[in-house]
């Protein structure tokens, strides 16, 4: 029998523990770990709401959830309520699933300036994180700037966008959708610091924005590469480029526009006391890298989102590589006993599929690393050590009662209305 604990309940976490069920069989117990009450991580705070098909991926992660060998251990902080030197003593292999929740800084002056949020911060807040769910960004402002030209900055702008009734089906959380149910952003602006040809938005993604009814996107013509050059571009990246070249033939036509700002990167965030504009430099690309130009001019702007990307927070006694902002580790390997998966172990890249392939090179690790005859206690002892510390722990059918609560409270047309704060989950585990 071989003992597993995985720390972190969203894509990576599950599929490693599937790729131990396939490894082993019934030779194995996974007990997976997580700080919040509910599990799924980024299917449930980070996957936009308006996106419920991507989110259903979560009924696969159920199945090997309810399976005999695989727990769910939700409401444990790993370095307060144990630590991983003695999650390593109890188990043969702890996995690291953590994923990579911390905003990448901007890094410019003023980005400190109250109104400059992050995308963690800020999709946690329309998603119903409990961290975030207090945010209230500020949406009064003439126009609000998202930088980055990646998928996040694609939900951000189109979550901005959006009417109310555009959110009919999705599960935006209640204080998010009043929230920008009065706001009076007419335009939003993306900064991309290259150009057309270098984004990291998917066809579909960005065709949605092509189809609000409210808001229109614009594209500088003059920032399209000549058309014949879209023929060396990878499939993906041309169908991209294709609805770029159309929003280029868009007029400003509706209330709200989206204005993808290409050849722009952000070097100041000025305001007194809170955000009222951003200083962007012209840049020119050289050897694939944007270089400031010295053009510079002011964008009016109330928000400012940074979609740049992600780091995986430290944790005490794990090797880390602060250049890359995630786990030190070879191919998954941090130490003996000790691995990454996920975003926690090559940084947050690829889509959620990405993170099985993952998820079963690490069962692969364990299998290789791991005696069949390891002698660890594993769960057993994790619980005696969880009693004697009074952690309470919240089990996989508490999250179902949990579920049935916010499916229960509800909004006509919405999959679930969820709890935001950790004490509301805890409380809706008694049944009735
Ligand atoms: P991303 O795809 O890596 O995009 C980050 C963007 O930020 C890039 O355009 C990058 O530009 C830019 N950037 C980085 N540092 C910058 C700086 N200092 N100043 C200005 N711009 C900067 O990251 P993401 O959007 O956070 O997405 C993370 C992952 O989740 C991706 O794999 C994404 O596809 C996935 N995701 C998928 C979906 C979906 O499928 N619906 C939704 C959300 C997220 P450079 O290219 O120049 O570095």
């Amino acid at each position: 029998m071989r003992h597993v604990a995985v720390i972190g309940s969203g894509p990576a976490g599950y599929y490693t523990a599937e790729g131990c069920q396939k490894q082993f069989g019934d030779a194995v117990r996974v007990d997976i770990i997580d700080r919040l009450p509910v599990p799924y991580g980024l299917i449930r705070t980070g996957v936009a709401p308006d996106h419920q098909s991507i989110k259903g991926v979560s009924r696969r992660y159920e199945a090997t959830a309810l399976s005999d060998n695989v727990r769910f251990v939700g409401n444990v902080t790993v370095g307060k309520d144990v630590t991983i030197p003695e999650l390593l003593e109890l188990y043969d292999a702890v996995v690291l699933a953590t994923g990579a929740p911390h905003d990448r800084a901007l890094g410019i002056a003023g980005d400190d300036l109250p109104g400059v949020i992050g995308s963690a911060a800020f999709v946690g807040w329309y998603n119903g994180h409990p961290d975030f769910a207090g945010l209230a960004p500020p949406l009064h402002g003439p126009g609000a700037v998202v930088v980055g030209a990646g998928n996040v900055a694609l939900d951000v702008a189109r979550i901005l966008a959006k009417t109310q009734d555009e959110f009919g089906g999705s599960d935006i959380v209640g204080h998010a959708l009043a929230h920008l149910g009065d706001h009076t952003i007419d335009t939003v602006t993306i900064l991309a610091r290259r150009g057309p040809h270098e984004i990291a938005m998917t066809p579909k993604e960005l065709g949605e924005l092509g189809h609000l009814v409210r808001a229109v996107p614009l594209v500088n013509p003059a920032d399209l590469p000549p058309p014949e050059a879209d023929a060396a571009l990878e499939p993906g990246l041309r169908k991209s480029v294709a609805h770029l070249r159309d929003f280029a033939t868009r007029t400003h036509d509706k209330p709200i526009r989206v204005v993808f700002d290409f050849f722009a990167i952000p070097v100041a965030i000025e305001g007194d006391g809170r955000v009222e504009r951003v200083i962007v430099e012209r840049t020119q690309i050289e050897d694939g890298r944007a270089i400031g130009t010295g053009e510079t001019y002011a964008i009016p702007a109330g928000l400012v989102v940074s979609c740049i990307g992600y780091r995986t927070p430290p944790l005490d006694g794990v090797p880390y590589d602060d250049r890359l902002g995630r786990f030190a580790n070879e191919n998954g390997r941090i130490a003996p006993g000790l691995y990454a998966v996920g975003w926690a172990r090559r940084g947050p890249t690829g889509t959620i599929g990405t993170n099985r392939p993952d998820g079963f090179m690490i069962a692969e690790h364990i299998a290789a690393d791991v005696p069949e005859d390891a002698a660890k206690p594993g769960r057993a002892a994790l619980d005696a050590l969880f009693a004697a510390r009074g952690v309470d722990v919240v089990t996989f059918r508490d999250w179902q009662r949990i579920d049935e609560a916010e499916i229960a409270h509800a909004r006509t047309g919405s999959p679930r209305e969820k709890f935001t704060a950790v004490d509301e989950m805890l409380a809706a585990r008694s049944p009735g």
